[in-house]
C-alpha cells in the first residue's frame, strides 16, 4: 500500500474514532497509541490535531531532504531507521507510531504537545541552540509586530457546499476570543465541508496564504504532501478534526487556523473550539523565543480550555461553573489513581514523553488538571492579570520571569501550593472560581 493511502486510512480511522456526531461503528482499534488519546472529549481530540501539526510539519520538512541511496528515516529524536521500519516516534513526536517506507517517515497525528519546536533540533545539532539565533528570530518577530495586536482583520473562507451558518459558529468564537485577548495574526480562518474539489480549493489559498504565495518555496508541497492533503481529508471524511498554523518565518509573518464544519458539534461547541484555538493562537503570538521556558506545559492547553470556557458561559454557550466542576472530579480521581504524579511532571514535553509511558495521564494533566492550575493562578490575581500581563510579560520577562512576577512565587513553589491546594475540600476548591 502506498505510503499515502496508509496515512489516509489510518487518519480516516483517527477521525472516525474522534467523532462523537455519529456512532462509532465497532471496529477493532488499531493498535497504536493514537487511539488512546481518541477516546477522549471532542473537542480535546480536535486540539490534538492542532498540537500534532507542529511536529507534524517538522517530520514533513524533514522527509523533503533527498534522501541517499540509503532509503533510511530519520526519527523525530535523531535516530535513523531503516526503511520497513515500525514503532513509536522519538523526541517531541514520541507518542505517535510511525512507519519508514523509502526514505519516507509516516506518523499518525496525534497530540504529543509539541512545547518547543527548536528543542528537537537542538538535540540534533547544537549550532540551532545558541542564544545568538534565538535572539536574532526574537528580534524580527517583535520588530515585524508578531506579538501586539494587528489592525488587519481576520479573514474567513468557507469550502463552497458550506453555507454562511458555519461559519458564522466559528466566527463567533474568534470573535469573542479577539474581543477580550485582542486581535492577533493576522489570522485567516478556513472552515471545510465535505466537497473535495471544493476542499481542494481552500486548500490552495492556505497554502499561499501559509507559506509566502504561489510562488513560495513550500507551496506545492503544502498543497500535494502536507496541510493540503489534510484539508481534503478533512472534507473526504467530514472530519471533525482541526489544525491551527503559524508561520513565523514569513516575511510577513501570519497564522491561521483550519476546522471541520462545527455544525456537526451540539450547539454551542464548534465557538467554544474556536476560542480554545483563538487562545492558541494568542499564546504563539506571545512566543519569539524558542528556546525559552515560555509557557509550562500544563498550562497551555488548561489555560486555553478555562478561558474558552470562561468566554463561553457569558455567551451562553457552555456552563463554565458545570465544567470546571467535572474537570475537578477528573483530575481528582487522577489524583488518587496516581498519587504523586503531577503537572511537575509535565512541564516540558521531554518530561511530558517520559511520563506517557508509565501512565495514560498526560491528556487529564494537560486539560483538567491544567484547568485547575489557570483558576488557581487568576483566583490568585485576576483574569485580566493572567492573560493579558503574565502571557505578553513573557516576551520581555520570559517564561520563569514573568511568571515570578505576576503571581509572586517561582514555578517550583506553585507546585507545592498547587499540592495542598489539591488536597482540600471540593467545596474550597470550587469557591475560588470567578464568576463570568
Ligand atoms: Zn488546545
Amino acid at each position: 500500500m502506498k505510503l499515502t493511502k496508509v496515512l489516509a486510512v489510518l487518519i480516516g480511522m483517527l477521525v472516525l474514532a474522534c467523532s462523537s456526531a455519529a456512532p462509532v461503528p465497532a471496529e477493532p482499534t488499531p493498535d497504536i497509541d493514537a487511539t488512546v488519546e481518541a477516546k477522549v472529549a471532542q473537542e480535546r481530540a480536535v486540539d490534538a490535531t492542532v498540537q500534532a501539526k507542529v511536529s507534524g510539519t517538522l517530520s514533513a520538512s524533514e522527509a523533503k531532504t533527498p534522501s541517499t541511496t540509503q532509503a533510511a528515516c530519520k526519527l523525530t529524536g535523531g535516530e535513523t531507521v531503516q526503511s520497513g521500519w515500525t514503532g513509536e516516534d522519538t523526541g517531541n513526536n514520541s507518542c505517535n507510531s510511525c512507519f519508514c517506507t523509502d526514505g519516507v517517515l509516516g506518523c499518525t497525528k496525534m497530540a504529543c504537545p509539541a512545547h518547543l519546536a527548536l528543542s528537537r533540533d537542538c538535540s540534533l545539532d547544537n549550532q540551532y541552540c545558541n542564544s545568538e539565533g534565538g535572539d536574532e528570530t526574537s528580534t524580527r518577530l517583535i520588530g515585524l509586530g508578531w506579538n501586539k495586536p494587528t489592525s488587519v482583520q481576520t479573514t474567513y473562507l468557507r469550502t463552497s457546499d458550506l453555507s454562511d451558518d458555519s461559519v458564522r459558529v466559528v466566527e463567533d468564537g474568534i470573535r469573542a476570543g479577539e474581543d477580550y485577548l485582542g486581535s492577533y495574526g493576522p489570522l485567516r480562518v478556513y472552515v471545510i465541508g465535505t466537497d473535495v474539489e471544493a476542499a481542494h480549493i481552500v486548500a490552495m489559498d492556505f497554502c499561499s496564504w501559509a507559506y509566502g504565495g504561489v510562488n513560495g518555496d513550500n507551496y506545492e508541497y503544502c498543497l500535494e504532501s502536507d496541510q493540503g492533503v489534510e484539508i481534503r481529508e478533512i472534507a473526504e471524511y467530514a472530519g471533525s478534526n482541526a489544525f491551527a498554523q503559524h508561520s513565523r518565518e514569513l516575511e510577513t509573518p501570519n497564522q491561521s487556523f483550519v476546522i471541520g464544519n462545527p455544525l456537526q458539534f451540539e450547539s454551542g461547541l464548534g465557538s467554544r473550539i474556536a476560542i480554545h484555538e483563538y487562545v492558541h493562537i494568542y499564546q504563539n503570538a506571545n512566543k519569539v523565543d524558542e528556546n525559552d521556558f515560555g509557557l509550562p506545559l500544563w498550562l497551555e492547553e488548561g489555560s486555553a480550555e478555562f478561558l474558552a470556557l470562561y468566554l463561553s458561559q457569558e455567551e451562553g454557550w457552555a456552563d463554565f461553573r458545570m465544567a470546571m466542576a467535572e474537570a475537578l472530579e477528573s483530575a481528582k480521581d487522577l489524583q488518587e489513581r496516581h498519587p504523586g504524579i503531577g503537572i511537575q511532571d509535565i512541564e516540558t514535553s521531554e518530561s511530558r514523553d517520559a511520563l506517557q509511558s508509565i501512565c495514560d495521564c498526560t491528556g487529564m494533566l494537560q486539560y483538567e488538571t491544567g484547568q485547575w492550575a489557570t483558576a488557581w493562578l487568576v483566583n490568585r490575581t485576576s483574569l485580566d492579570i493572567f492573560y493579558k500581563s503574565y502571557i505578553p510579560d513573557i516576551v520581555d520577562l520570559g517564561g520563569h520571569g514573568s511568571f515570578e512576577k505576576h503571581f509572586g512565587l517561582t514555578v517550583q513553589e506553585f507546585y507545592g501550593e498547587f499540592d495542598e491546594f489539591m488536597s482540600s475540600s471540593t467545596g474550597n476548591q470550587l469557591a475560588i472560581l470567578p464568576i463570568p
